[in-house]
């Protein structure tokens, strides 16, 4: 675990045949940094390409009024490198993303690491030359790269999702999309807005942006449940307590099932038992802490919400009934009270104020369940025959998440296949990683992986110290190409459906299954069985010289120095 772990010694490079690069790193967020940052370490010859004019990745991108991070700040850091962990002060329990941007930037000033970045370049196209075992980039306005290994560090949720409502283009007055945010203030002052959408950007986005404008109108297909967020100015005295400890934290987030513990103020981990195994007060009496705790730590409640629906209802009574009180029209609160569907199989929001928002004059909530937006005309969105004027229109309609980004770009490997098309009933990896058919190509925090069930930025801080342990096994062993085997892949996907199919998330439209996109196919996309398993999956992977996969277009595992 890289939290725990001495410095690698650098690999010795074998001869790069004809490479611009040891290795390119598309993404310039957490996943992108860190690798970037280690792999100059290890000797490697590496550059980093960003389609944004600046580090941060969601970070860069995610502006919108009242963006934060649901994780507290403490946890969603980089583990690494203590001196980090010590010097950097937050300022809040869960930080705004103006201080994720700062933090991120620090990151690459402290390390250095701006020199091997190259921003405002878009990979385009990535094609596996086969004769030379090397990549060939088309990046940014046609210049190309040669790389012999590539990591593909895109992220999760960044290929934003914009519904073709009919009569978008004829809209007159200003458009927004949260996760594209100009980076200049928007003043919604006197403005009639409309938001569509009420995922975790919109819930965040609203209490704001009603503060702001003369009149907003929210525009809900499904309710989600959300849960008090409970951020506040970071304690100081708390902030001793974890920095004096820090190296314990993050060994039992590295240990931990989601890599969240919520170290911050109690520490609300997981409860070995289960919902109903408990009595009703106990139920209750667990439930009541953690609403007054904040945040995600639901997730963790107890051992059977995810798959057992009657012990999620008792959760998901529990939030409605709560929704309930802080909403003062019975009608509206109806409208927001989620229904039909598991709590947490959708992502749980964490708000800061978020229904009590509905209590404002300035602000209607219409509900598009059943009557769709018709249309957007040159002044307003028509709903069941009704216009409503706006001057401004926010879509917080989300992201083709998890493939989408990575479908972006023109990825093909051995005989020119695409990825998209070998992934179009599913991304198929071995651990998360890799893909058969596509030597040299990583992903970091990518389908199959447990990205969006572990806390990213650990994620991504193991996934590269993989991948760069297994660059520097290959040049150790003066291997040119490591690729899956369908095998594996086959037997790594049937062990992640088997497990996705034993919980409850079939049973709502969700993006963790591509559920939010029309015409995706539906199959979950991520590793669900925790961490330490998933560690344990990669850890077998690479036994035995690399046992599970193809070295230099034979199988691995035969007899080569360690
Ligand atoms: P989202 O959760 O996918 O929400 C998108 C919203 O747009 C949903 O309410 C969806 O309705 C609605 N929508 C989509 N297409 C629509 C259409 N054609 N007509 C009407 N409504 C439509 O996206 P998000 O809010 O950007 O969040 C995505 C993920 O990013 C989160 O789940 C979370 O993991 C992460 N995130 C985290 C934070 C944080 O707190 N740190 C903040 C923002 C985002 P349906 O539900 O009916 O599809």
């Amino acid at each position: 675990m890289s939290a725990v772990r001495a410095n690698p010694k650098p690999a010795a490079p074998a001869a790069s045949p004809a490479c611009d690069f040891d290795l390119v790193i598309v993404g310039a967020g957490f996943g992108g940094l860190y690798m970037l940052h280690r792999a100059r370490q290890r000797g490697l010859k590496v550059r980093l390409f960003e389609a944004a004019g600046g580090v941060g990745g969601t970070w860069w991108w995610n502006r919108y009024p009242g963006a934060r991070v649901d994780i507290e700040s403490f946890e969603y850091s980089f583990a690494f490198d203590d001196a980090l962990q010590q010097e950097w002060q937050w300022s809040e329990r869960y930080a705004a993303q103006p201080e994720l941007l700062r933090y991120l930037n620090h990151v690459a000033d402290r390390f250095g690491l701006r020199p091997d970045m190259q921003f405002d370049t878009r990979v385009n196209a990535a094609r596996f030359d086969e004769a030379a075992g090397v990549w060939d980039l088309e990046v940014g306005d046609g210049q190309r790269v040669r790389t012999r290994y590539c990591a593909m560090a895109t992220g999760l949720l960044s290929a934003p999702h914009k519904p073709p409502i009919p009569g978008l283009d004829t809209f007159k007055g200003e458009q927004y999309q949260t996760s594209y945010w100009p980076h200049h203030e928007v003043d919604f002052t006197g403005k009639r807005v409309a938001v569509i959408g009420t995922g975790s950007s919109a819930i965040q986005s609203i209490p704001v942006i009603a503060r702001q404008a003369k009149h907003l109108t929210v525009f809900q297909r499904t309710p989600n449940f959300s849960i008090p967020l409970r951020n506040c100015p970071m304690d100081r005295e708390i902030e001793k307590r974890i920095k004096a400890d820090y190296k314990k934290w993050r060994e039992m987030e590295f240990n931990s099932f989601g890599g969240f513990i919520s170290v911050n103020y109690e520490p609300y981990g997981f409860n070995p038992k289960a919902a109903l195994e408990v009595s009703a007060q106990e139920r209750r009496a667990e439930y009541e802490r953690r609403w007054a705790s904040g945040g995600l730590c639901f997730y963790l409640a107890f051992t059977d919400l995810l798959f057992n629906r009657e012990a999620n209802e008792t959760l998901a009574e529990f939030v409605r009934e709560k929704i309930r009180e802080r909403v003062k029209d019975p009608a509206v609160a109806e409208l927001l009270v989620p229904q039909g569907y598991p709590i947490l199989t959708k992502r749980l929001c964490a708000d800061t104020g978020y229904y009590e928002t509905f209590n404002r004059d300035n602000v209607t909530l219409v509900s598009i369940k059943d009557t769709p937006i018709e249309k957007i005309t040159p002044t307003g969105i028509v709903v069941a025959g009704r216009e409503y004027p706006v001057d401004a229109i926010v879509f917080a309609t989300g992201f083709d998440a998890v493939t989408g980004a990575l479908n972006k770009i023109d990825i093909r490997g051995r005989g020119g296949a695409a990825l998209k098309d070998q992934w179009r009933n599913g991304p198929r990896t071995s651990v998360g990683i890799m893909s058969a058919g596509f030597p040299n190509l990583f992903f970091v925090n990518g389908p199959g992986s447990p990205a969006a069930f572990f806390q990213p930025v650990l994620l991504a801080e193991y996934q590269g110290d993989w991948i760069l342990d297994c660059i520097g096994y290959l040049d150790r062993n003066g291997k040119r190409t490591i690729e899956a085997t369908e095998s594996a892949a086959e037997e790594f996907v049937k062990h992640s459906a088997e497990i996705a199919g034993s919980t409850l998330f079939g049973l709502s439209n969700n993006w963790y299954m591509g559920a939010n996109i029309p015409g995706k196919t539906r199959v979950m996309l991520m590793y669900l069985g925790g961490f330490p398993a998933y560690r344990d999956q990669c850890v077998a992977a690479a036994a035995n010289g690399y046992g599970k996969f193809v070295l230099d277009g034979t199988a691995a595992g035969q007899a080569v120095a360690a």
